[in-house]
């Protein structure tokens, strides 16, 4: 197969195409990595302009998306420690949070001193989400070019019980940890509104409750919330301009009680689910459904090729394909 000699896409990844040296595509068409440093420059300003009107509102300043793997546990060190500011973490418990990720995120929001809220949706339904999106293919295709149908649906209900939640108790900013190369900086810090989430919503609500039932609307807003337009937060996140490097993250976390999970795959350190989630996403569309994330780290400096591409075509810890058909119930 052949693989981008710059980055580490695929020939089988949609759309890309090589020059005679090898190069891809998405490399040739990159602007290089001192206007990204300029964009993150203008970001990180954008973001202290808004962390100062979200300060001392109401109960806490910002909210995160806390997931425990080692992303959202350095945004939240970062938030807490170099900005000062008020946050509620909030776990969203998808069944499959490795046992380790949950004691990180326990001692990580004792060691910082931040409140922990989880919350874990049914498991039947959310093991019938994850059967029905490993058979049918719900979301379009730039979708799944980035993320697997079972990741797409799990972060889906992230997003939308975690906004729901930020707009019952007034919160001004949400926080992701997304990696440098899982979203653009130009989307780091963006206030989102009633019309804009109308539509992103439909098209993860409208393809889950037809998969699995009406249930599901439960974790998403309702017309209750579309009417608080004026309590309508900015979304943030940071690692997209701060600087990032796995190792000075993980090091730094370590210091405040995160210690790596053994049991996950080499693209996440919270979720038992991943390797299955990816295993489908590979066989059915003959790429890894994280390699535009990492090919776009490795081009733009933040993950060394090597790295990155252990990470894509690297061999994978047994076992946790057994363990993720056990779970959800799958034969053989
Ligand atoms: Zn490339």
């Amino acid at each position: 197969m052949k693989i981008c000699t710059k980055c580490i896409l695929p020939e089988t990844f949609p759309g890309v195409k090589f020059d005679e040296n090898g190069v891809c595509s998405h490399c040739r068409d990159f602007k290089g990595i001192e206007a990204l440093n300029e964009q993150k420059k203008e970001y990180e300003q954008k973001f202290l302009d808004i962390v100062e009107q979200a300060r001392d509102r109401g109960s806490y300043d910002c909210m995160i998306a806390y997931s425990g793997g080692k992303d959202s546990t350095y945004t939240l060190k970062v938030l807490k420690e170099r900005y000062n500011l008020r946050i509620l973490a909030f776990t969203i418990d998808n069944g499959f949070i490795s046992e380790r990720a949950f004691r990180n995120m326990c001692s990580v929001c004792e060691n910082l001193g931040v409140d922990h809220l989880v919350f874990r949706p049914r498991f039947d339904l959310m093991k019938n989400i994850f059967l029905k999106a490993s058979e049918n293919d719900i979301y379009s295709k730039k979708t799944l070019e980035r993320a697997s149908t079972i990741c797409t649906s799990c972060i889906g209900i992230v997003k939308f019980v975690t906004l729901k939640t930020a707009l019952e108790k007034n919160v001004p900013l949400i926080a992701y940890g997304w990696s440098p190369g899982q979203a653009p900086v130009n989307s780091s810090v963006m206030k989102v509104n009633p019309q804009l989430i109308r539509a992103t919503q439909s098209v993860t609500q409208g393809p889950l409750s037809k998969l699995v039932g009406n249930d599901v609307n439960a974790y998403f807003l309702t017309d209750e919330h579309f009417a608080m337009t004026e309590r309508f937060p900015y979304n943030v996140h940071p690692l997209a301009f701060l600087d990032y490097n796995e190792d000075r993250i993980k090091e730094e976390i370590g210091q405040i009680g995160w210690e790596e999970p053994v049991d996950t795959d080499s693209n996440s350190t919270n979720c038992l689910l991943n390797a299955y989630a990816n295993d489908v996403h590979i066989k059915r569309f003959g790429f890894h459904p994280y390699v535009w994330e990492i090919a776009n780290m490795v081009r733009t400096g933040v993950m060394g090729r090597e790295e990155g591409y252990d990470k894509i075509y690297g061999e994978q810890p047994g076992g946790l394909l057994d363990e993720a058909h056990r779970r959800l119930g799958i034969k053989g």
